[in-house]
């Protein structure tokens, strides 16, 4: 049976140094062609999406670590289907899915990372953000004037503002990274052409058109401001605390492969066990053994 040699695929587009980091650098439609057959994606992604689900019960068990999962993108890049394709083998009390929309009145009236908090997994869980802290500094960027309705005091409102939020970021990053949440951001870098079929195929098909949305359209007229943006995101706030994959995403089969070998990594580093019963509980068992085989 094919293996994926997920250690290999990674590091093609694991981003831990943003320094060096060029969005050019990256192709939307790589498939890795030397390190993985297509004709082996529906096997190979069946062994992630099997594999995710024992490490996550391990987690459950435990409680000690958890995982959260950003995901950001353009529309129609894919978020939603490999959310789905990646976590459908796991045991849903484990798991809790959190999409970001424009935040409302009560998210406007406090500080960004306000809500982010509020979601975040508590241990032995793993928490999926779609859309995430990153808008802040992506649609916000691209989209200024957002900042009003933000409130936030004129003073701060300076030069510096954009780094000064993506070092926020960073360091509440690393924050969580010491409470042991495992924090791995994933960006699906699709082309603007790919995103154009897409939303042309949203049109055309009855059954999709549903998810298109006039937006969509608008925002894609912004394309370069938000590679700009997402470019010096992933810069300033690619760490070994909190990684950035850079996943292509022209093809869905590909971008799930990669998304569900970069959580499996991770969670493998965990050295998860089983927690260990005490002597004293064991001790308790074995009378409440007793006890139901006299029941019988
Ligand atoms: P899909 O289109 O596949 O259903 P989506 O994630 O695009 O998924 P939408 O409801 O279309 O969901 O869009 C959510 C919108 O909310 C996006 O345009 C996003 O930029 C916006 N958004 C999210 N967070 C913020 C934020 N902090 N400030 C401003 N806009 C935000
Ligand atoms: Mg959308």
């Amino acid at each position: 049976m094919a293996k994926l040699p997920a250690r290999k695929l990674l590091d093609r587009y694991r981003v831990t140094d943003g320094k060096t980091f060029r969005l050019a650098d990256h192709d939307p439609a790589d498939v890795a062609p030397k390190l993985v057959n297509p004709a082996d994606s529906a096997a190979l992604l069946a062994q992630g999406v099997a594999r995710l689900s024992a490490l996550q019960e391990l987690l459950y068990a435990q409680r000690s670590w958890s995982l959260l999962a950003v995901f950001q993108a353009m529309d129609a890049a894919g978020k939603d289907g490999t959310i789905k394709h990646v976590m459908s083998g796991v045991n849903p009390q484990g798991v809790r899915v959190k999409a970001f929309k424009a935040p409302g009145e009560e998210e406007l009236a406090h500080d960004f990372l306000w809500r982010v908090m509020r979601e975040l997994p508590e241990r032995g869980q793993v928490g999926i953000f779609n859309r995430s802290h990153y808008e802040e500094v992506l649609v916000v960027r691209v989209h200024p004037e957002m900042l009003d309705r933000e409130r936030l005091p004129g003073a701060l409102r300076g030069r510096k503002m954009w780094q000064h939020r993506l070092e926020d970021i960073a360091h509440f990053e690393t924050y969580l990274a010491r409470q042991g949440l495992v924090v791995l951001k994933f960006f699906l870098h699709v082309s603007r052409e790919e995103q154009r079929r897409r939303l042309l195929d949203r049109l055309d098909q009855p059954d999709k058109t549903w998810k298109f949305s006039a937006g969509d359209v608008i925002e894609r007229q912004h394309w370069d401001e938000y590679m700009q943006a997402y470019e010096a995101a992933i810069r300033a706030t690619a760490s070994d605390d909190a990684p950035w994959f850079v996943v292509p995403a022209d093809h869905k089969w590909f971008t799930r492969l990669v998304v569900v070998a970069a959580m499996v990594d991770a969670l493998e580093k965990l050295d998860l066990k089983v927690p260990s019963v005490p002597e004293q509980t064991r001790l308790g068992l074995a009378a409440a053994r007793a006890e139901l085989i006299k029941e019988g």
